[in-house]
């Protein structure tokens, strides 16, 4: 098959253990730069050209679409959809995962468990909004935040009110949420491919810290998941319809909740932590799912 990675940079660890995985198992794979990519749109016949030249036909696509540049990202791979390209995951699915609020409704509607979670616009309702979410401590989280920056953790009703107000005042969108306090710093990252956990990892955050998050200095280590959790991320990958990604999860005392699904999971981590070689399930999920020159994905 002829697959193209779409990435901003082929140095990165997870681009390079793609194309050496897809290369192995004896495809012919390219990394194309998104953002360098520009589109004709045109009845019939729509195109990607890169670099003055239109690109050739590509079986497959793997998206890693930096959470930055979602808008421009989710286009390039819409186009690739239009004429007939399968992408592992579809660009609808892709800015459905990357609304953190729209997520949740969507996962609360099929019933998997997550933190309770308020969303408010007017500070008239910021009392009841925390007392709604179990009352303080809560956790703050900006709506357009990654990894861990705008996650705050408010331990008195004052202070939450106090910093919901303060986002409020800057127009900035936040959800409110209660705190998995027994959780004790520590999150699970699943790996989903394919309607399967393929991989899983505890994060662990450094002394003082509750965000797990590696890039806040959390460390990484192998973790046996339970049924219940295996199927939680299953469930909720499945109810984001994405083919591959990293659903978060924490222990709380009620079972496995849901706290994001990340639609362009580093692999890095998740390799260095279990020895399992993601990259190739990835590139065995895309064979069996691609048909070349008639797939199908709806782009809406
Ligand atoms: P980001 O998308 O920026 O990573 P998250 O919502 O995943 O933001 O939060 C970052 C980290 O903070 C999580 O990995 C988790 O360790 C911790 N955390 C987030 N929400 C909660 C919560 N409701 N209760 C306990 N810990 C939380
Ligand atoms: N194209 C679908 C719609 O607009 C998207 C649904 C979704 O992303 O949840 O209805």
């Amino acid at each position: 098959m002829r697959i193209a990675i779409l990435s901003r940079n082929p140095k990165l660890y997870s681009t390079k253990r793609l194309v050496e995985a897809g290369t192995n198992l004896g495809h012919q794979v390219d990394v194309i730069d998104t953002m360098h990519c520009y589109m004709d749109i045109t009845s019939n016949k729509p195109s990607v050209r890169y670099k003055g030249k239109p690109l050739p036909y590509y079986d497959a696509v793997v998206p890693r679409i930096g959470a930055s540049v979602t808008f421009y990202g989710t286009s390039v791979v819409r186009q690739f959809e239009m004429m007939g390209t399968y992408s592992i995951n579809e660009s609808v699915a892709i800015s459905r995962s990357r609304d953190k609020l729209r997520s949740l409704q969507l996962l609360s509607r099929k019933g998997i468990g997550m933190p309770r979670t308020g969303f408010a616009n007017h500070p008239d309702n910021i009392g009841d909004l925390i007392k709604n979410v179990g009352g303080a401590p809560v956790v703050i989280k900006l709506l357009e935040g990654t990894q861990g920056i705008g996650v705050v953790l408010a331990d008195t009703q004052k202070t939450a009110e106090a910093i919901i107000e303060a986002f409020m005042g800057l127009e900035a969108n936040i959800l409110v949420q209660e705190y998995i306090k027994e959780a004790g710093g520590a999150d699970i990252r699943c790996l989903v491919v394919g309607g399967k956990v393929v991989a899983a990892m505890k994060r662990q955050a450094a002394p003082g810290e509750f965000r797990s998050n590696l890039h806040r200095g959390g460390s990484a280590s192998v973790v046996r998941l339970s049924p219940e959790e295996r199927k939680t991320a299953v469930d909720a990958a499945k109810t984001m319809g994405l083919n591959m990604c990293g659903v978060d999860i924490l222990r709380s005392n009620a079972g496995p909740v849901v706290m994001e699904v990340n639609s362009s999971p580093g692999l890095e981590g998740i390799e260095s932590a279990t020895g399992k070689d993601v990259a190739s399930m990835i590139i065995d999920c895309i064979v069996k799912n691609a048909k070349p020159f008639s797939n199908k994905t709806k782009g809406k």
